[in-house]
This record gives C-alpha cells, structure tokens and sequence, in this order.
C-alpha cells in the first residue's frame, strides 16, 4: 500500500504555514506531501490573481523541498469539490491511505462542505492546531461524529479512509488573507517565502 497524503488549498499566496502543515504531517507519517492546488473555490471568492500565477508561486515555494503539486483540480472547468476530486482518486487508487491535512479552522467547519458526508468514506485527515482556533467539542464535531479518532498519526496509515488525527503541534500564525491585507495596505508581510514575495512584487499581485 501507498499512502497519499495531499495538502489541498486555495494558496493565494502559499504561506508558511502551509509549509509547516505539510512539513509536520510528513515527519509524523513518514510520507512526503503533495500541494493539491483549487481551482475556483466553491466556498471563497475568486482570487485576485490567476491560477497560472498561484501555481507558480506554489511551484517557487516547493522547489528543493520535495513536496510535489497535483494540479488536477485546475485542469478542470467547472468548480472543483474535495469530494469529486478524492472520489476520482479513490477510483485511481482503491485500497492505498488517502490522508487529507487540514487546518483546525477546517476541522470545525468541514460538515458544512459539499457532500461532506462522503468525505469520511474517501480519505483520512490529519488536522493541524491552528493559533487562535480552537478545538470543538466532539459532539459539535463533524470528523469526530463520523470518523474514527486515531490515538496517534501511524494508525491512518493503517486503514484507507474513515479516520481523523489531531497532531499536538501547532502551527504558525499566518494565513493567506493577512498576507494580501498586508500587501494591500503597502506593508511588508512575514511568513512568506522570500521568492514568493518577489514574484508578487515583481508582478503587481494582491496590490488594490
Ligand atoms: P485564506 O486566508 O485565503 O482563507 P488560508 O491561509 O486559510 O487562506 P488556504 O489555502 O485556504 O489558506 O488553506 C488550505 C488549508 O490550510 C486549510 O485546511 C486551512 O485550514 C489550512 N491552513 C492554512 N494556514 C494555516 C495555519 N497557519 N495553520 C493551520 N492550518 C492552516
């Protein structure tokens, strides 16, 4: 069996964090991660700047990390759900770990995605403390309503989908909206990776 382990995202732009989502979740799996990029987000506004620009800066934050982009979701016309795109991943590979890294943010509201249902049927996920969210209660929990709570992370390697773990480390206090307010204000944003912020300089992007 080999496991998948997909860190999916609007990234506009990539942060740290999601290098330190991707990084915790792979030394804790022993898997390496892959960038699942979105194309236009059923849930988000459309970002400001276009997919070929989000992946590039995707594509200068990974270089020499060994993290890897599936770019599936933007080959697609039509908006693009997690649970279409891990349904055709399941078809692709029936019996391997498919393990989806989120953010507690996520944890708490990924009962109200798109079929969110099926979404512990077609993965497992690995969520990740996010400052300033906190966990929910379980009964006010979707994952841990419908998924089985691994004691620790090896055990979603153990079982195709169906289960969810909440790793102890945290994550760095950085999201993409703060980093495009910082950019629109004029203001020079932290936790980004310096060649990202170069090409966002370099192209105008997130400017108002
Ligand atoms: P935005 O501010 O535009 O909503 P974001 O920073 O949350 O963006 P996304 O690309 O939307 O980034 O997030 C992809 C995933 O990464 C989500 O599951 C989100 O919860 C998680 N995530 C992003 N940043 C962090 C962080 N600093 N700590 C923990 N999880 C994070």
């Amino acid at each position: 069996m080999s496991p998948l382990l997909l860190l999916g995202g609007t990234f506009s732009p990539v942060h740290l964090g999601h290098m330190r989502m991707a990084e915790i979740a792979s030394e804790s799996l022993g898997v390496s991660a892959t960038f699942l990029i979105n194309s236009i987000p059923p849930h988000k506004e459309a970002p400001s700047v276009t997919s070929a620009d989000r992946l590039r800066m995707l594509g200068i934050a990974l270089q020499d990390t060994g993290f890897s982009i599936d770019t599936r979701e933007l080959r697609r016309s039509s908006p693009s759900y997690t649970s279409d795109t891990l349904r055709e991943i399941r078809s692709e590979r029936p019996h391997d770990p498919v393990i989806f890294i989120i953010g507690m943010d996520s944890f708490r509201t990924i009962g109200s995605w798109h079929e969110a249902e099926e979404l512990p049927g077609l993965a497992s996920f690995f969520v990740i403390r996010r400052p300033g969210t906190e966990e929910p209660a379980e009964e006010e929990s979707f994952l841990a309503l419908h998924a089985e709570r691994a004691e620790n992370a090896e055990e979603l390697l153990e079982a195709p989908a169906g289960r969810y773990f909440i790793s102890e480390r945290e994550c760095l206090p950085v999201s993409s909206t703060m980093i495009r307010e910082a950019l629109s204000r004029g203001e020079e944003p932290e936790l980004i990776a310096p060649g990202v912020l170069q090409y966002i300089r370099e192209k105008g992007l997130y400017r108002r």
